[in-house]
C-alpha cells in the first residue's frame, strides 16, 4: 500500500508558486483588446497586444494560470507524441511543415521573454524523446523520425532513452524545451496593467456581442472593445459552436522528490496506450519526478481515483518512488482533424477570434495562438493562420463530428433514464450520486461528515446529466466538460452560469 499521507490535491506548478490577487473590474471598462481567459494564451496574446501599442482587459473568472494552464506538464516541445506522419497524410505537408514552424517559433518566443525579462523559470533546453517498449511499434516510431525530418525537424532514431527501463526504440528531438509554467508566466503578466491596460481576475465574461464595438457582458458590468479573444480554453459563446467540433480528455498528474535520475536528462512520453509522460523539475534544490498520463473522455470513468493509483503504482514500480507530493488533473480538448482552431470565431465575424483544441499541446500551441491572433488583429499577415483556420470544415473533422456527436446525443438521451436511484439515504458519505426521476434528477453529494449537497443535475450549457467525479468531488458533464463543485459553482466552462440549487 503507497503511504499518501502527505500528497497535496494540487498541482506542482500551483504548489511552488505563490497566489495572485489581481482586481475584480470595478464596473464598466473600454479597452482596444479585451481578452477573456488568463492562461497561457490570453496572457500570452494580452502582453504581445501591448506591446503593439494596443490597450488590453483581461477578463479572468477565477484567478490566471491556475486552469489548464496551471496543471499541466509544461514541457515545451514541437514534439507533440507520433504526430508528423499523420498530419502529413491528413492535411500535406505544408501544412504539417507550418505545424512544426509555429510549434518551434513559439518555443524562441517563450525564450526570448525569458532572457529579455530575465524570468526565473527553470527554462531549460533538452532533447525530447517519444519512446516505446513494444517491437511491433518501432517501424511507426521510424516512419515518425522520417516524416518530421521531411519538415525540417532535428529527429533521430535512437534505441535508448533517459529512463530507468528498457526501451525498444525512441524518436528523439533535439533542442526541446521545459520550464515551470507559472514562474514564467506570472512575470510575464505583471506587464499588463498599467497605461489604459488591466488585468481583472474574479470576473466572469457571460456574453459577448459583436459589433463596431463589441460589448463583453460580464458578471461585473460590461467591457467595450473594437476586438475580443476569447481565451477561455472552450469557447463558452454558441458562434462557432467549438464544443462540437472538439471533445475533451482528462489527465492526470503525479509528483515526487526523488534522488537524481537518468530522467533528468531529458523529457520523454511513451507512443502507446495509456500515456506515461515523464519530465523532472527541481524543489528547494531537490529534484522531482512528474508523471503524467491515463487519459480518459471527461465524465466517462466512474472510478477515477484508480488513475491515480495506477499512475503512482507505475512511478513506484519504475523509479522506485515511496512517497507523493502531490497530484492533480485536467483536460484539455481535441479537434476531430488533429489541429487546433485559432481565429475569427466564425464567418462573417471580423473582431472576435478563438484559440482552442489544443490536444495537450497548449504550451507551445497556446503560445503559437496568441503570436497569430496579435498578428491578425494588428493587421500583419501570418502564414498560420491557414494552418489553424478555426473556420474550416475537412471530411476527417466531418466524419469523426458525427460520430462524436452520436455520442453526445446518446448521453443526452440515455443519461436522462439511467443509474438513477429514488432514494438520497442511499448515498454514503464521500459519494455522489444522481437521485430522483427521469427528467427530473438531482446531483446529490454526501460529505465526510454527513451534509448533504443537491443541485439540479442538468449541466447549464446545453442540459445534458452530468456525471461524479470522485477524485475530483466534482460534477463533469460527460457531453461537453464543463465541471461544477458540490454546490454547483462553475469550475470549467462551456458552461457561465452555476447548477440550479435544490433542497
Ligand atoms: C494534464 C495535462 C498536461 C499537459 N501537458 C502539456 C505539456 O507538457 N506541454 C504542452 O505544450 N501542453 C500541455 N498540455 C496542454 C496545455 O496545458 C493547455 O493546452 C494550455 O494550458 C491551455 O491554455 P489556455 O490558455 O488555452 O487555457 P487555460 O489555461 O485553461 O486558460 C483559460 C482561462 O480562462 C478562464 N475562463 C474560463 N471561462 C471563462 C469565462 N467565461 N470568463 C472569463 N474567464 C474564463 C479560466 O478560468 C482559465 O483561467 C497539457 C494539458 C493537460 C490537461
Amino acid at each position: 500500500m503507497l503511504d499518501t499521507s502527505s500528497e497535496k490535491h494540487q498541482s506542482f506548478w500551483i504548489d511552488t508558486t505563490p497566489h495572485t490577487n489581481y482586481p475584480a473590474m470595478p464596473g464598466n471598462t473600454s479597452v482596444d483588446v479585451a481578452v477573456l481567459g488568463g492562461g497561457i494564451t490570453g496572457l500570452t496574446a494580452a502582453v504581445l497586444l501591448k506591446r503593439l501599442g494596443k490597450t488590453v482587459a483581461v477578463i479572468e473568472a477565477r484567478r490566471i494560470a491556475e486552469g489548464v494552464t496551471g496543471h499541466t506538464t509544461a514541457k515545451l516541445t514541437s514534439q507533440h507524441q507520433l504526430v508528423y506522419d499523420t498530419l502529413i497524410e491528413a492535411h500535406g505537408e505544408e501544412k504539417a511543415r507550418l505545424y512544426a514552424e509555429a510549434n518551434e517559433a513559439a518555443i524562441d518566443r517563450i525564450e526570448a521573454f525569458v532572457n529579455e525579462k530575465n524570468i526565473d523559470c527553470d527554462f531549460r533546453r533538452l532533447p525530447a524523446y517519444v519512446y516505446t517498449e513494444s517491437a511491433d511499434m518501432v517501424p511507426q516510431l521510424q516512419a515518425e523520425v522520417e516524416a518530421a525530418r521531411r519538415v525540417g525537424l532535428p529527429a533521430s532514431f535512437v534505441e535508448e532513452a533517459p529512463l530507468p527501463f528498457p526501451v525498444e526504440g525512441a524518436v528523439r528531438f533535439e533542442e526541446q524545451t521545459q520550464f515551470h509554467v507559472r514562474k514564467y508566466l506570472l512575470p510575464l503578466a505583471e506587464e499588463i496593467p498599467g497605461e489604459g491596460s488591466h488585468l481583472f481576475e474574479n470576473t466572469r465574461a457571460l456574453d459577448v456581442k459583436e459589433g463596431a464595438q463589441c460589448r463583453v457582458q460580464t458578471d461585473r458590468g460590461r467591457v467595450i472593445a473594437k476586438d475580443v479573444i476569447v481565451a477561455t480554453h472552450i469557447p463558452f459563446i454558441f458562434k462557432g459552436e467549438f464544443w462540437g467540433k472538439s471533445y475533451p480528455q482528462r489527465e492526470y498528474g503525479i509528483a515526487a522528490r526523488i534522488e537524481q535520475t537518468v530522467a533528468s536528462e531529458g523529457i520523454s512520453i511513451n507512443a502507446e496506450s495509456p500515456t506515461r509522460s515523464v519530465r523532472t523539475a527541481s524543489r528547494d534544490g531537490e529534484t522531482v519526478l512528474i508523471v503524467v498520463g491515463e487519459a480518459h473522455k471527461t465524465g466517462e470513468d466512474p472510478d477515477t481515483e484508480q488513475r491515480y493509483r495506477n499512475l503512482e503504482e507505475w512511478a513506484r514500480e519504475r523509479f522506485g518512488v515511496t512517497e507523493f507530493e502531490n497530484r492533480w488533473s485536467a483536460q484539455d480538448y481535441y479537434s476531430f482533424d488533429g489541429l487546433p482552431y485559432v481565429g475569427r470565431i466564425g464567418m462573417g465575424s471580423e473582431h472576435v477570434y478563438v484559440a482552442t483544441a489544443f490536444a495537450a499541446w497548449g504550451m507551445t500551441n497556446g503560445t503559437a495562438a496568441a503570436m497569430l491572433l496579435s498578428d491578425l488583429i494588428t493587421g500583419k499577415e501570418n502564414e498560420w493562420a491557414s494552418l489553424y483556420d478555426s473556420t474550416r470544415t475537412s471530411p476527417l473533422a466531418t466524419k469523426n463530428l458525427y460520430k462524436e456527436g452520436a455520442k453526445q446525443a446518446m448521453h443526452f438521451v440515455k443519461d436522462r433514464f439511467e443509474g438513477v436511484t429514488e432514494d438520497m439515504s442511499d448515498v454514503v458519505p464521500g459519494q455522489g450520486r444522481i437521485v430522483g426521476r427521469p427528467g427530473d434528477q438531482t446531483a446529490v453529494y454526501r460529505d465526510p461528515q454527513g451534509e448533504v449537497h443537491t443541485v439540479s443535475a442538468r449541466c447549464t450549457h446545453l442540459g445534458c446529466i452530468v456525471s461524479w467525479n470522485p477524485a475530483e468531488t466534482s460534477w463533469d458533464c460527460p457531453c461537453h466538460g464543463s465541471r461544477f463543485s458540490v454546490d454547483g459553482e462553475v469550475l470549467q466552462g462551456p458552461a457561465v452560469h452555476d447548477l440550479e440549487k435544490k433542497l
